[in-house]
């Protein structure tokens, strides 16, 4: 890909962007931005005019007369401003008023037509656009985005991770899956990857574990909502947090760096890298050889004409390894998923064993 660097957002490590979910008032927009302002630990303000809501009746923004209110934001506090697009008539609002940055919110990432639309509209300017993570935990979605809005010459990309919704119970909003965002980092490694935590938690009280979380795991920066009354906002009240409790979560943060200069330190992570790698050979043999005990389980399995699934046995197995994994310091989030990716590795040996071979003799 075709990138270059983005300037607002390369200035710092970690970059903060933050204002409000959505502009409500002219009032709210400039007492938030010039508060945020005063406590000079903001880079880029945000602020939401058109608000992609799952319901109707909800709070749907205050359209482009936002826009004014943003760019006298900009006027009174010296920094840019962001904003989420998510048609082409948002995108040329934006360009009209000089909008320093946009974004694509997660709802429109999930659709090629309206990213290939913002993109269109794009061609031939000098834009910075930010795109979110889709809703779902697909970050192909994500790529094609990226890919869309370069082909269209955009090189000022960078990526928002905003978490995935999930079913079930959880204390996120929406699911971080680090591993997904880790990917993308892996896949664009030039191009800055912010976290936004506001929209993963969901409540104020997660953002600063998740914000810490996200620079440890060596992210640019970080999005994160915030409001001169949250208690009163017309979106996203519970997450989002006053100018001053901002200040208070970015002065909490621990900014570690991904590499220092130091002989004594490499050599010694070398060596525990050593051994987690010793470790990691042992634990695939040893999974190597589990499967190929379940394969003979899949000939005996064959030969007496039963199902491979045996559910009493698999509920047993579950039970046993929990309780093991807990005495190991092991989670049983992690237990569940590891037994899981276990077990479907071994059908599908024992599929191979019961059916393939039956298929190959014929
Ligand atoms: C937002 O940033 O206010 C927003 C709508 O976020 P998302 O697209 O991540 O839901
Ligand atoms: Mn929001």
């Amino acid at each position: 890909m075709n990138t270059k660097p983005i300037e607002l957002i390369n200035q710092k490590r970690p970059v903060v962007i933050s204002g409000p979910c959505s502009a409500e008032t002219e009032d709210q927009v400039l007492q938030t931005c010039t508060q945020l302002a005063e406590t000079g630990k903001v880079d880029v303000l945000r602020a939401g005019i058109w608000k992609p809501r799952t319901r109707p009746n909800s709070f749907e923004g205050v359209g482009a007369v936002g826009l004014g209110w943003l760019k006298k934001a900009r006027e009174q506090t010296g920094l840019p401003i962001s904003v989420e697009v998510a048609n082409l008539n948002h995108v040329f609002e934006c360009l009209k008023h000089q909008v320093d940055i946009l974004w694509i919110g997660a709802r429109t990432t999930v659709n090629p037509f309206s990213v290939q639309e913002i993109a269109d509209a794009l061609k031939g300017t000098d834009a910075t656009v930010l795109v979110k993570n889709p809703i779902n935990a697909d970050i192909e979605l994500w790529t094609g985005a990226l890919e869309r809005l370069n082909k269209a010459g955009i090189t000022k990309l960078g990526m928002v991770h905003r978490g995935f919704a999930q079913h079930g119970n959880s204390i996120y909003r929406n699911e971080p899956k680090w591993q997904l965002a880790v990917e993308m980092k892996r896949r664009f490694s030039e191009i800055p990857l912010i976290c936004d935590p506001s929209h993963i938690a969901g409540n104020r009280e997660l953002l600063q574990g998740i914000s810490q979380q996200a620079l440890d795991m060596d992210f640019d920066g970080l999005m994160i909502e915030s409001h001169i009354t949250p208690d009163e906002a017309l979106s996203d009240r519970a997450q989002q947090v006053t100018p001053q409790r901002l200040e208070e979560l970015v002065d909490s943060l621990v900014i570690r760096r991904p590499h220092i200069p130091d002989e004594e330190l490499t050599n010694k992570l070398s060596l525990l890298r050593n051994q987690i790698d010793l470790i990691d050979d042992d634990l695939l043999k040893l999974l190597g050889e589990r499967m190929k005990v379940a394969e003979e389980i899949g000939e005996v399995k064959k030969e007496k004409g039963i199902t491979i699934l045996q559910t009493n046995r698999w509920e047993e197995i579950i039970e046993k390894a929990s309780e093991n994994g807990a005495l190991q310091g092991l989670s049983k989030k992690f237990m569940i998923r590891y037994l899981n990716a276990i077990h479907q590795e071994s059908i599908d040996h024992q599929n191979e064993v019961m059916n393939q071979s039956e298929l190959s003799e014929e």
